[in-house]
C-alpha cells in the first residue's frame, strides 16, 4: 500500500518579522519529511535559491499599481483580496491532480487571512502561525470591551493607570492608544480570525507568557502549540529582504566585551527627524561604542543619515558605526554587545532573550508596547527609554555600566538559560514541535 504523503502550503506575509519565522518553521517541517510549498506575494518575495528544497508559489498582488495606501488596514485588505484568486485556483488544480495518498494542509500567517477562508471553502485543514507575543492577544481582545465601557479612546488621566483586567499593563501600553478607534477596531477584526483554524502555532514559549496562553486556549478551544523561538529550532539560510552589512562583525571584534550598545528599530518603524537626532546625540554623549542600524527610508523625509549635522557625524564616527541593515542575530550573539536598544518587535525580543542581552525599550505600536512592559516590569531584563536630551545617555549607562546593568544582565542570562532548556530535547518548545508533527499526521 502506498504511504500517505503530506504537502504543507505555507502562506507567508511579506513583512520581515513575519516572513522569517515562517521560513524557519518551513525548514523545520521539511526536516520532518513534509513537502513544502511557500505561497508568497510578489512584494517582498523570499529568495528561492536559499531554500532549494521548497516549491515557491508567487501570488500576483498587484500592489505596485497602487502608489500609496492610506492605512495599514487598506494595505492588508488589498493584499488579501489580490492574492486570494490565484491561491484558490492553484489549490483547486493541485487537489484535482493530486495522488490518492497525498493530503494538503494550509499553514498561514494570520495577516494572510485569505488563506484560511480558501482552506475553509475547499475543506482543507488550516493552521495559523502567530508571530507576535501571546500577551498581545488579551491586550487587543479587550479594546472593543473598553470602548463599550467608555474607557477607550483612553483619557490622558488614565494613561499611567493599570488596566484592572490585564493586571500589569497600563492603559498607555495598550495597542492603538492615540489612534482613531475605527482604525483600531478594523485591525482587531482582521487579526482575530472569525473562523477558528484547526490549530494555532505561537512563536513563544510556555514559561514566558502563561497567563496569556491560558486566555488564548480558553478563547479558541483548538490545539495551541508554543513553538518558539523559531529562529533557534533549526539552522536556516538568511531570510533578510535587505542586504546584511557584515562589516560590523570585524568592527565588533575590536571592541571590549559587553561595551557596545546595538541600536535597531526593526523593519517597519519610521522615526521623525527630531527623534532620530536625539538618538544620535544620546549615542554620541553616552561615550560608549555603538552600532546603529538606520534602515534606508526609516527617517521621515530622508533617504538615509543626511539629517545628521556634519559635526555630529564626525563625533559619532569616533566611537560608533552606522549601517543600513545588520546581521542582527550574529550581532546579538557577539561578546562585545552589552545592550540592545530596540523597538521591541517580537522577533527582536526573542533574539535578544536567547543571547542574554539586556534591552533598552523604545516601542512604537501593536505588540511592541506590551512587549516593552513585559521586558521592563515582568522579566526585568529591560528598561524603558525616554527619548530626551540627557535621558538617553543616562539610560545607556544604566544598562552598560554599573550595578543595575549587572543585575539586568544577570536576569537576561537566566532567561537565556530557560529558553535554551525549552528548545533542547525534552524542553517545552521541542516537545510542542514534535506534537505538532504528530498532529499534522493525524489530520
Ligand atoms: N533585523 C535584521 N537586521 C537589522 C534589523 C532587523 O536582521 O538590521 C531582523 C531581526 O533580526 C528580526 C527582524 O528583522 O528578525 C525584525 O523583526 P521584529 O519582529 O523584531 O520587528 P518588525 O521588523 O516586525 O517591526
Amino acid at each position: 500500500m502506498a504511504e500517505r504523503r503530506w504537502r504543507l502550503v505555507l502562506t507567508a506575509s511579506p513583512l520581515q518579522g513575519h516572513m522569517t519565522p515562517m521560513l524557519h518553521l518551513a525548514t523545520f517541517l521539511h526536516s520532518k519529511g513534509f513537502s513544502i510549498t511557500i505561497a508568497h506575494s510578489e512584494f517582498n518575495r523570499p529568495d528561492p535559491s536559499n531554500h532549494p528544497h521548497f516549491t515557491f508559489l508567487s501570488l500576483p498582488d498587484n500592489l505596485s499599481a497602487i502608489s500609496d495606501f492610506a492605512t495599514a488596514v487598506q494595505f492588508l485588505q488589498t493584499l488579501n483580496d489580490n492574492c486570494s484568486p490565484h491561491f484558490r485556483e492553484h489549490l483547486i488544480q493541485t487537489m484535482m491532480m493530486k495522488k490518492d495518498k497525498e493530503s494538503i494542509v494550509i499553514v498561514y500567517d494570520n495577516l494572510m487571512f485569505f488563506a484560511g477562508s480558501v482552506a475553509g471553502d475547499l475543506g482543507l485543514p488550516s493552521i495559523i502561525l502567530r508571530t507576535s507575543s501571546a500577551s498581545f492577544f488579551p491586550a487587543i481582545k479587550i479594546v472593543p470591551q473598553l470602548r463599550q465601557q467608555g474607557r477607550f479612546p483612553v483619557q490622558a488621566s488614565l494613561l499611567q493607570e493599570i488596566v484592572p483586567e490585564l493586571h500589569l499593563l497600563r492603559y498607555k501600553d495598550l495597542p492603538f492608544v492615540g489612534l482613531p478607534i475605527q482604525y483600531a477596531l478594523e485591525v482587531i477584526n482582521m487579526i482575530i480570525p472569525k473562523t477558528p483554524p484547526s490549530a494555532i502555532l505561537w512563536n513563544t514559549l510556555e514559561f514566558l507568557e502563561p497567563s496569556a496562553l491560558t486566555q488564548i486556549r480558553d478563547h479558541y478551544q483548538v490545539p495551541i502549540f508554543t513553538v518558539g523561538p523559531l529562529h533557534k529550532i533549526i539552522p536556516t539560510p538568511s531570510t533578510s529582504f535587505l542586504e546584511e552589512d557584515t562589516s560590523c562583525i570585524p568592527w565588533l571584534d575590536k571592541q571590549a566585551p559587553r561595551s557596545v550598545i546595538y541600536v535597531s528599530l526593526g523593519s517597519i518603524a519610521n522615526v521623525d527627524e527630531k527623534v532620530s537626532t536625539e538618538i544620535a546625540w544620546g549615542l554620541a554623549n553616552s561615550k560608549q561604542p555603538f552600532l546603529w542600524v538606520v534602515r534606508p527610508g526609516s527617517v521621515q523625509g530622508f533617504e538615509w543619515i543626511e539629517f545628521l549635522a556634519d559635526g555630529l557625524v564626525t563625533e559619532m564616527k569616533m566611537r560608533g558605526l552606522i549601517v543600513k541593515w545588520a546581521p542582527q542575530k550574529e550581532v546579538l550573539a557577539h561578546f562585545a554587545v552589552g545592550g540592545f536598544w530596540s523597538h521591541c518587535g517580537w522577533n527582536s525580543t526573542l533574539e535578544s532573550m536567547f543571547e542574554g542581552v539586556p534591552m533598552l525599550c523604545q516601542p512604537f505600536e501593536l505588540d511592541q508596547k506590551v512587549n516593552s512592559r513585559y521586558l521592563s516590569y515582568v522579566w526585568k531584563m529591560g528598561v524603558e527609554v525616554v527619548v530626551e536630551r540627557g535621558e538617553i545617555e543616562r539610560v545607556i549607562r544604566r544598562v552598560l555600566v554599573g550595578k543595575e546593568g549587572e543585575e539586568m544582565k544577570q536576569r537576561a542570562m537566566e532567561m537565556q538559560e530557560k529558553v535554551k532548556v525549552a528548545v533542547t530535547h525534552g524542553g517545552s518548545s521541542h516537545n510542542s514541535l514534535e506534537e505538532l508533527v504528530q498532529y499534522i499526521f493525524s489530520l
